[in-house]
């Protein structure tokens, strides 16, 4: 198993979600499990909604890789990381189950009870490393989990870089890989077509997703 030990001063803050983005369960389980893919996540969820604890939460696995988010580097530091079992947008990118939604629900309320967890510290693999990941993608609704990722009150005037560091987005990134974050934020907002164009629209949506 991959992982290494969680320094004293790095505590779990976030829950990352992600997708396995391989052909089938197996594949992913063996990825997941082999030493040589140096890949791995705490929490596996098959499609027929069975829950495979593969690490254990208190030792850090490694699915972010290089990633950033807000004025925190190396997400896998400060996280749990949870894959649902999906093909991903490299083989056939399907809409994740019911069953999923339910089981991955379950996860994230045990861990707002025991882990104070908070709705805004659930976050997606494609939120931290824009530019080089899609997942879980735009097939995946987070209102199914019942929860509010953004919950600004006060409405302000931002311009786009302004929405996009509100967001979460730490300043490297939206400085170095803007379009991939415009693109993240779309994924977000359930888009059926990604690209990284800035329509009146668009804006609108994404204030209305920050803004409550
Ligand atoms: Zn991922």
């Amino acid at each position: 198993m991959n992982y290494s030990f969680r320094k004293k001063n790095k505590t779990v803050k976030y829950i990352i979600i992600h997708y396995t983005g391989m052909i089938d369960f197996n594949s992913a389980y063996k990825k997941l499990n082999d030493l040589k893919s140096e890949v791995s996540c705490h929490y596996l969820v098959s499609r027929r909604g069975k829950i495979f604890n593969l690490l254990c939460p208190k030792l850090k696995g490694w699915h972010a890789g290089v990633s950033e988010w807000k004025n925190v580097k190396n997400l896998n530091d400060y996280s749990i990381g949870i894959e649902l079992e999906n093909k991903g947008h490299e083989h056939s990118y399907t809409n994740f189950t019911d069953s999923q939604y339910h089981e991955v629900k379950k996860l994230i309320n045990f861990f707002k009870f025991n882990f104070f967890i908070k709705d805004k510290d659930i976050i997606f693999h494609s939120d931290i490393a824009p530019n080089r990941k899609k997942d879980p993608g735009e097939k995946f609704l987070v209102k199914k989990l019942g929860i509010e990722r953004f919950n600004f009150h006060q409405r302000k005037t931002l311009n786009i870089n302004g929405l996009l560091k509100l967001y979460g987005f730490s300043h490297n990134y939206i400085k170095l890989y803007k379009s991939d974050c415009i693109k993240a934020v779309k994924r977000s907002l359930n888009y059926k077509n990604i690209d990284s164009s800035i329509s009146n629209t668009f804006k609108k949506k994404f204030n209305n997703l920050l803004f409550k």
